[in-house]
C-alpha cells in the first residue's frame, strides 16, 4: 500500500532502538513507485532513452567508517571504491560521479592527498567527477563536526542481462570473488586486538584502507550470474539479502519475503589468506563470515556455468565456489568441504548501523 511519508507502512517498533538499518529503510523509504526499482539492490536502474543507468550512493563518516586522523589518500580511494563496488554488483560500467564533502576546515595538505587518492582510482576506471557540494561542518563547543564524504556514482548497464539481488534459485551455486576477512582482520589489528607478522599486517591494512572494487569481474558475470551483491557488511548478512529477495520459483510470483530461501556454505572452501590458519577459529569465522569492508562479490549462478566461472579471472581476481542455494530457509555452514563435516554453531551478525552488537 502506498502512503504519505507520515503514514509508515507498518506497525511502529515495540521499543525505541529496536529498528534495524534495513527495517528502517523498508518501512520509511520504500515506496511502490517506478523509481523504487532498485531500493534493496546495490544500484537503482533508470532507463534513459534506449540505455539504462545504474545509480548508487555511499557515505563515509569520520568516527563510523574511518578513525579520526585516517590517511587522506586512502580515504579518497576508499570513498570512490565503495561506490564502484555497488556498480560492480550491478555489472555496470562506471561513467561519472558527484562528490559531497562536509569538512571542519580547508586543510590543503589533507585536500591534496584526498583528491590524489580519489582521482588515481577514478582514472583507472574511466570515471569522471562531474559535480558535488562542499560545506563546512558546524564548529560547536564539543569541537568540529565529523568529516563526511558522500559520493553518488553513475554507470551504464545492460538491462537484459541485469540480475540484481533477486534472481537466486534453489540449486544454484554460490561463489565469492578474491579472499574474505582481511579488512576485518585489519580493523582488529588497528584496534590492537592481535599481532601478525609484518607482511600479513600490511596486507590486511591495505585491504581495509584501499579496497579494490571488482568492476571487471561484475561485468564479466553478466548473463551468467543469477544474483549478485557486493560484500560490504559481511558475507552472511549480504548473502541473506540475496536469499530474502529471491524467488522460490520462476513463475513471477511475489517474493516470499524474509527467509524465503536458504543456503549451505562449506567453511573449508571459503577463500582466505594462509595467515588466517593459526588464528583462533572464532576470530577466523568472525572475519571471514561476518567481517565488513571486503568489497568482494557474492554471486549465485546455475551449476551449468561451473567450469566457466571457475576459470574466470579479471584484474587478478577470480571466483571460488563456496556453497549452494537451497529451498530450506536459513544459512548453514559446514565445517569441511562440500559433503563433509558437521554444521558449525555460529553466533555472528553482519554490520547494521542501528543495531547494537
Ligand atoms: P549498499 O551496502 O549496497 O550500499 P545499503 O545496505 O546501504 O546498500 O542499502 C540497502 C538498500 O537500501 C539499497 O538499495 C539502498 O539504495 C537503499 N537505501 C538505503 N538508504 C536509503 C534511504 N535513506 N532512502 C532510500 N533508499 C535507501
Ligand atoms: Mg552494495
Amino acid at each position: 500500500v502506498d502512503g504519505a511519508p507520515t503514514d509508515p507502512a507498518g506497525p511502529l517498533p515495540a521499543a525505541a532502538g529496536t529498528l534495524g538499518e534495513f527495517a528502517l529503510i523498508a518501512r520509511y523509504f520504500t515506496r511502490p513507485t517506478a523509481e523504487r526499482q532498485g531500493i534493496g539492490d546495490d544500484c537503482a536502474l533508470i532507463d534513459v532513452g534506449d540505455s539504462t543507468l545504474a545509480i548508487s550512493s555511499d557515505m563515509l563518516l569520520e568516527g563510523v567508517h574511518f578513525l579520526p586522523g585516517a590517511d587522506p589518500h586512502a580515504l579518497g580511494h576508499k570513498a570512490l571504491a565503495v561506490n564502484l563496488s555497488d556498480l560492480a554488483a550491478a555489472g555496470a560500467q562506471p561513467r561519472c560521479f558527484l562528490l559531497d564533502l562536509a569538512l571542519p576546515r580547508a586543510d590543503e595538505s589533507w585536500l591534496a592527498a584526498f583528491s590524489r587518492g580519489l582521482f588515481e582510482l577514478a582514472a583507472r576506471h574511466g570515471c569522471t567527477l562531474v559535480g558535488g557540494d562542499t560545506t563546512r561542518t558546524p564548529q560547536g563547543a564539543g569541537g568540529a563536526g565529523p568529516i563526511t564524504i558522500a559520493i553518488t556514482i553513475l554507470g551504464s548497464v545492460d538491462r537484459a542481462s541485469y540480475r540484481g539481488r533477486a534472481g537466486a534459485r534453489p540449486g544454484d551455486d554460490i561463489w565469492v570473488s578474491g579472499q574474505l576477512g582481511e579488512a576485518a582482520l585489519g580493523l582488529a589489528l588497528r584496534r590492537g586486538e592481535l599481532t601478525l607478522p609484518p607482511a600479513a599486517r600490511a596486507a590486511c591494512l591495505e585491504r581495509m584502507d584501499r579496497p579494490q572494487a571488482r568492476v571487471a569481474l561484475g561485468r564479466a558475470l553478466a548473463g551468467r550470474a543469477s544474483a549478485m551483491i557486493d560484500v560490504s557488511d559481511g558475507l552472511l548478512g549480504d548473502l541473506a539479502h540475496i536469499l530474502e529477495r529471491s524467488y522460490r520459483a520462476d513463475d513471477g510470483s511475489a517474493p516470499l519475503g524474509r527467509g524465503a530461501l536458504g543456503a549451505t556454505l562449506f567453511w573449508a572452501q571459503l577463500p582466505r589468506a594462509g595467515f588466517f590458519d593459526p588464528l583462533p577459529p572464532a576470530l577466523q569465522q568472525r572475519c571471514v563470515l561476518a567481517g565488513g569492508d571486503d568489497y568482494e562479490l557474492a554471486v549465485t549462478a546455475p551449476p551449468q556455468w561451473r567450469a566457466e566461472l571457475a576459470a574466470l579471472r579479471c584484474e587478478g581476481a577470480g571466483l571460488t565456489r563456496i556453497g549452494r542455494v537451497e529451498a530450506a530457509p536459513g544459512i548453514r555452514v559446514h565445517a569441511g568441504h562440500e559433503g563433509a563435516g558437521a554444521e558449525l554453531a555460529l553466533a555472528l551478525q553482519s554490520f547494521d548501523h542501528f543495531r547494537s552488537s
